[in-house]
């Protein structure tokens, strides 16, 4: 289906010594031959010189033949280790259009990679969030994912589900045969034991899509506490104003640091105080519909103060107050004094939010959505009455499955899934 060859630059733009061409699809060997002369040995590195039409030297580059089925999209591929140079790269590129080859879309190495049946839906978009991952929760899960640990949790749900259905049908179709009277029986347990896995992967509090996505913390706390400070400390930079004067925090501000390898983004929830200047009211109702979706909230007080809080409770300003009651963290954002206890009380926080030792988290929405699906289904199946109806639920609950890992009837969800990733991956 693809008898196009395309190209793209597969590494980053900016300021760098080497960039990396990398051509998929039938041409690709006819492209290097034209290019260096004659076709490399397979899969082994070599320094060739890349020449125009006209035969006058383009650079010098390190180049790689792949030769499909054995190639990262499974087609004929290949790869330029040029000079980074901006102008070398379009004299490359122009050479490679010259030569017939389109521009990649973007994610569309991937995407021949998963149509070629190299690789699943779901390990596909493991290398979208591999190649984003940030931090190194982040790049653990994208690389289980990659390896397949969730795939083949939701391959092995298929896989039992498919069979519970054949018997099923085995019912609808034969039913005046002696059947084992167990066969009717077991396939309902094999039903409800999936949709309980499937029930308790769905209800583990999104921990994989907070690894992806990031957790919020929300700041609170009565004007002039030192949110600001304290934000500005924990952040080791000046991301909010910090002022003397009550509520001059006009708007929700966020700030996003690592902790436990988890991206967490603090909102500073502007002093949250009844107001009657309209853009401070703005800030005080972002701030607190912030506060109400944050996964934890941190509670700031002047220290020596009461407070009437729960939950994580910082007392800040411990720097003018020598006495501290046992049930608050005290900090000063001034002195620094607290902060590294701070720090890693709200690391445990969030990796206690995210991190677990069992089997692999769901992590994206699209995921959820069908397994959510899948779950109605097999509560359908194991209410319905009518063999047909049953078989029925059973093979939509199957189909909603087999959408996660690119098994069924996919077309129509590969643009939006593609387009996310990056050109030349
Ligand atoms: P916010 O309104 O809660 O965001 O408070 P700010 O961060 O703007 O701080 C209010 C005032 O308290 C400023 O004058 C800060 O310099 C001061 N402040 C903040 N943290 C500390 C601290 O730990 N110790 C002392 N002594 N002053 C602080």
């Amino acid at each position: 289906m693809n008898d196009d060859t395309v190209f793209a630059l597969a590494s980053g733009a900016g300021r760098a010594a080497i960039a990396i061409v990398r051509i998929s699809g039938p041409d690709s060997a006819a492209v290097l031959t034209a290019m260096c002369g004659t076709l490399p040995f397979p899969r082994r590195a070599v320094v060739r010189a890349l020449r125009d039409a006209e035969g006058e030297l383009l650079d010098r580059a390190m180049v790689l033949w792949l030769p499909g089925p054995k190639s990262y999209t499974g087609e004929d591929s290949a790869e330029l280790h040029v000079h980074a140079g901006r102008a070398v790269i379009d004299a490359v590129a122009d050479r490679l259009a010259g030569l017939g080859l389109r521009p990649a879309e973007p994610g569309e190495f991937t995407r021949r990679a998963f149509l070629n049946g190299k690789l699943d839906l779901v390990s596909a978009e493991a290398v979208h969030d591999l190649v984003a991952a940030e931090t190194d929760a982040q790049r653990r899960q994208a690389l289980r994912q990659l390896e397949g640990a969730l795939g083949d949790l939701y391959r092995d749900w298929s896989d039992r589900l498919r069979g519970a259905l054949a018997r099923q049908e085995a019912l609808i179709d034969f039913p005046d045969e002696d059947l084992p009277p167990e066969v009717e029986a077991d396939l309902l347990a094999s039903v409800h034991s999936l949709r309980g896995e499937i029930g308790a992967h769905l209800d583990d509090r999104h921990r994989g899509e907070k690894i992806r996505e990031g957790l919020c913390f929300a700041i609170t706390g009565a004007p002039n506490v030192g949110k600001s400070s304290l934000i500005n400390a924990l952040a080791q930079r000046d991301v909010a104003i910090v002022s003397a004067t009550p509520g001059t925090t006009r708007d929700a501000i966020e700030t996003r640091i690592v902790l436990g390898g988890v991206p967490i983004t603090l909102v500073d929830t502007a002093g949250l105080r009844d107001t009657t200047d309209p853009i401070e009211a703005e800030g005080v109702r972002r701030a607190r519909s912030r506060a109400a979706s944050a996964d934890l909230v941190l509670t700031v007080i002047e220290a020596g103060s009461p407070f009437d809080a729960g939950g994580l409770v910082v007392a800040n300003k411990s720097d003018l107050y020598p006495e501290q009651r046992p049930d608050v963290l005290p900090v000063s954002a001034l002195t620094g004094a607290g902060l590294p206890e701070l720090l890693a009380r709200l690391a445990a926080e969030a990796i206690a939010l995210t991190q677990s030792g069992g089997p692999p988290p769901l992590t994206r929405a699209r995921h959820r959505t069908a397994l959510s699906a899948a779950a109605r289904w097999l509560a359908d199946a194991e209410d319905a009455i009518e063999p047909e109806l049953r078989g029925e639920a059973m093979r939509l609950a199957l189909r909603a499955i087999g959408t996660i890992t690119g098994q069924v009837g996919v077309e129509d969800i590969l643009d939006s899934i593609f387009r996310q990733f990056c050109i030349g991956k």
